[in-house]
């Protein structure tokens, strides 16, 4: 397939984001016989993959995109020419939930999906496979396909399900090694076709037997089912550990008892201050309003509560600050350790931390936040946000305009933490573990909180030094 009439086949990737980029970067280093051009509306993206300073912060990118960038990977603006010239067009746009008009706050936005369809329509001259990389709402490909074939004449088109599973932070190990590649298709003789085309090029580098091929609608699905399960998972641990606290039970002991099980697993029981990312809540939010529409509202009340639960953890974790420091955090300065909805990534999509800072500046705190990957912009535009309610305010009240002149970002944990009455661990950063705790402490007012959102701190060793501890799902401080 690589070579067709002995041509050097073309892929187009429409969305050079967080998967758009790696995934592609990884397509070009194992496949050098094809050519890969990812595209762009936004230029300041497009420009940074050309550049030395990459849009996205993901272990190992540099690396590959060094390798295959001007040799078969190219980053680019000229969106028009390289659809047209491209037999396989991946679309990789963002579908955010939607803001306001029918489903608002829970079903997908697929205003940008539906305007890189009409772009294809629009320019093609031969036949394509369109592939959906971006995470979409099952049948999606039916509404693709009546907006391709209804806006252009005499082509054939294929529309592939292929969704991206990759997790943030650890992209390339995953793209290198994926536990699974799923591709959905037409069960037609040319869907099938499709299907084997999109198959060769991971079996460039994924054995056979992790290439999965389904119908359209299962793959499409599988995506979504997949996401809600793996935040079910947290959802899971966050709420045990929840009881964990008002017991004396341990959340370590007993997520790790509970993963021993080999029907459970270990992996995705950490327990934390919630989970975030662009993903899990838009996906389930989405699954909800299609159980919803489809006449399944006891489904979708099952999944909703998966977020419920995730919100509860948050504002939880508020709380349990404002308490522990004599119910109020009001002139006091509170560290925030990590901003990034996890480690190794500078993505702060749906991070907690962004509910956790404002819960603090509502309660009229001083917050002085640290990230070894996010920018003080970021930062900024992240907390000024105001989040879309999905179903009712649970945890935060409108702030006002000077709550946010108490927002300060600093260079390191040690600038931020000097002179602070609480620290907040909100990032599993490796760099966290290994902080000198007693400069920490020394630089403190006293009593001095440290707050653990992600267990990454040795309680004792910290209860030592003098610290008071709260540490998600662990006993309290005594
Ligand atoms: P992103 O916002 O980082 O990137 C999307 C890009 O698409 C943006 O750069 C935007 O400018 C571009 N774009 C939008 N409309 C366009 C158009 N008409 N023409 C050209 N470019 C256009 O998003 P992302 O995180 O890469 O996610 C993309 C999709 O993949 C989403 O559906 C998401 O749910 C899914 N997904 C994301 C992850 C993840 O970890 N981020 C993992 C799996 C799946």
């Amino acid at each position: 397939f690589i070579y067709k009439e002995n041509k050097m086949v073309k892929i187009c990737c429409i969305g050079a984001g967080y998967v758009g980029g790696p995934t592609m970067a990884v397509i070009a280093l194992k496949c050098p016989a094809v050519e890969v051009v990812v595209v762009d509306i936004s230029v300041a993206r497009i420009n940074a993959w050309n550049s030395d300073q990459l849009p996205i912060y993901e272990p190992g990118l540099d690396d590959v995109v060094k390798q295959c960038r001007g040799r078969n990977l190219f980053f680019s603006t000229d969106v028009e020419k390289h659809v047209y010239e491209a037999n396989i067009i991946f679309v990789s746009v963002n579908t955010p939930t939607k803001t306001r008009g029918l489903g608002a706050g829970k079903a997908a936005d697929l205003t940008y999906w539906e305007s890189a369809a009409r772009m294809i329509a629009d320019v093609s001259k031969s036949d394509k496979i369109v592939v959906e990389k971006s995470t979409v709402p099952v049948k999606t490909a039916e509404a693709i396909e009546k907006i391709l074939t209804h806006n252009s004449k005499g082509i054939n088109y294929q529309i592939l399900s292929n969704p991206e599973f990759l997790a943030e932070g650890t992209a390339i190990q995953d793209l290198f090694k994926p536990d699974r590649v799923l591709i959905g298709g037409r069960e037609t003789p040319e869907g099938r076709k499709a299907v084997k085309a999109l198959k060769d090029v991971y079996a460039q580098w994924v054995p056979e037997e992790r290439i999965l091929t389904t119908n359209l609608w299962s793959a499409e699905l599988s995506k979504l089912a997949a996401n809600a399960f793996l935040a079910q998972r947290i959802s899971s641990v966050n709420a045990i550990s929840a009881l964990c606290e008002a017991t004396g039970a341990n959340i370590t002991e007993v997520a790790y008892s509970v993963g021993k099980d080999s029907r459970i697993g270990p992996k995705f029981l950490n327990a934390s201050v919630g989970f975030g990312g662009s993903c899990f809540q838009k996906d389930i939010l989405n699954l909800v309003y299609i159980c919803e529409c489809n006449g399944l509202p006891e489904v979708a009340n099952y999944w909703k509560q998966v977020i419920k639960i995730n919100d509860y953890q948050k504002s939880r974790f508020v709380n349990r600050v404002v308490s522990s420091m004599f119910n109020t955090v009001s002139g006091k300065k509170i560290a925030v350790l990590g901003f990034a909805f996890k480690k190794d990534t500078g993505d702060t999509r749906e991070t907690p931390a962004i509910d956790v800072c404002k819960g603090l500046l509502g309660d009229k705190a001083s917050i002085s936040i640290y990230d070894p990957q996010v920018t003080e912009d970021q930062i900024q535009r992240d907390l000024a946000m105001n989040k879309f309610d999905w179903d009712h305010p649970i945890h935060l009240q409108p702030l006002s305009p000077t709550a946010f002149r108490e927002v300060a970002v600093a260079w390191d944990a040690y600038e931020a933490t000097k002179g602070a009455h609480g620290v907040c661990i909100l990032t599993e950063w490796d760099e966290f573990k290994d902080l000198d705790f007693q400069k920490i402490y020394d630089s403190m007012h006293k009593p001095a909180f440290l707050f653990d959102g992600r267990n990454v701190v040795d309680v004792e060793k910290l209860r030592d030094i003098g610290f008071i501890v709260y540490a998600i799902g662990k006993p309290l401080d005594p």
